[in-house]
C-alpha cells in the first residue's frame, strides 16, 4: 500500500514573511487526522525560514524546489544538494517542465542531479510530462519513456527515496487539468516501465503523483485512480485553504 503524498511547489512566490506566515497558519489548521505525507517546496530564499518553522512537528516537510549536480565549486548562483540537506530538505524537485522550459535542462543533466540528490539523501521528485504538441502528435509515451530512460535508467532508487511527477505540460498552470483517465493511462505505463526497467517490487512501492491544475474540486477523480498516488500542485498550494483542502483527501 502507497501511502498518498502531496507536494506543494509555491515556484517563485512567497517572500520570507509570506512564506512563515503561510506556514504558521497551515499547522495551525491542519487536522490530526490528515493521513497523507505533506511537502511544501518554497522559494530558496524561505528555505531557511520554513524549515525552523517545521522543526517542532513532523507532520509537514521540507522540499526544495531545484538543486545542482556537484557538491561544491564554481557554480555561481546554484545550491548544492548537500547544502539542502543542511536545511533539512527531505525532497527536492528535479526537472520540473519550467525548468526543463526556460533553464534548458535536458534529461542528461537531470539524470545528474538525480544521482547527485540521491547520493545527499534527498528523495528526488522526478517531473516528467509531455507538452501539447507531442500530445497531439500521439509522442506521449514515447516522449515519458525517454524521460524514464535517459534520467532514471543508469541510477539504482528505491521506492521510499524516488517519488516521480507526471505532469503534462498542457497542465500546469492554465487550468486545463488531465482528466483521470488520460492521467492513468500514463501512469500505469510509468509503473510498467519501472517493472520491466528496475523491479516489479520496486514498481509496486514506487509513488507516482500527477501535477498540473490540480485543484480540490478535481482531485478526487484523480486520486481514485488506482496508480496515482498523491499530487504535485503548483496555483492551489499557494492558498492556506485550498492546499489544507488538498492534503484532506486521501485514497479510500
Ligand atoms: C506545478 O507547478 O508543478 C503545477 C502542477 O502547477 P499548477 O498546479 O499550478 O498547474
Amino acid at each position: 500500500m502507497r501511502k498518498p503524498l502531496l507536494a506543494g511547489n509555491w515556484k517563485m512566490n512567497l517572500g520570507i514573511e509570506d512564506s512563515l506566515k503561510f506556514v504558521m497558519r497551515f499547522l495551525r489548521a491542519l487536522p490530526n487526522h490528515v493521513k497523507p505525507d505533506i511537502v511544501i517546496c518554497p522559494p530558496a530564499t524561505s528555505l531557511y525560514t520554513v524549515s525552523v518553522a517545521l522543526s517542532e512537528q513532523n507532520r509537514v516537510v521540507l522540499g526544495a524546489q531545484n538543486c545542482h549536480w556537484e557538491e561544491s565549486g564554481a557554480f555561481t548562483g546554484e545550491i548544492s544538494p548537500a547544502f539542502l540537506s543542511e536545511l533539512e530538505c527531505k525532497y527536492v524537485i528535479i526537472g520540473h517542465s519550467e525548468r526543463r522550459q526556460y533553464f534548458l535542462e535536458t534529461n542528461d543533466i537531470l539524470n545528474k542531479k538525480l544521482a547527485a540528490a540521491l547520493k545527499s539523501g534527498l528523495i528526488p521528485i522526478y517531473c516528467i510530462g509531455e507538452t501539447l504538441d507531442e500530445r497531439k502528435a500521439e509522442k506521449t509515451l514515447a516522449v515519458i519513456e525517454k524521460q524514464l530512460a535517459e534520467g532514471l535508467g543508469s541510477l539504482n532508487f528505491t521506492g521510499q527515496n524516488l517519488v516521480l511527477a507526471y505532469e503534462p505540460v498542457w497542465a500546469i498552470g492554465t487550468g486545463q487539468v488531465a482528466t483521470p483517465e488520460q492521467a492513468e493511462e500514463v501512469h500505469v505505463f510509468i509503473r510498467e516501465w519501472v517493472k520491466k526497467n528496475k523491479s516489479s517490487e520496486l514498481a509496486s512501492h514506487l509513488r507516482i503523483l500527477y501535477g498540473g491544475s490540480v485543484k480540490p474540486d478535481n482531485i478526487r477523480q484523480l486520486m481514485d485512480k488506482p496508480n496515482i498516488d498523491g499530487a504535485l500542485v503548483g496555483g492551489a498550494s499557494l492558498s492556506v485553504e485550498s492546499f489544507l483542502e488538498l492534503v484532506s483527501l486521501d485514497k479510500d
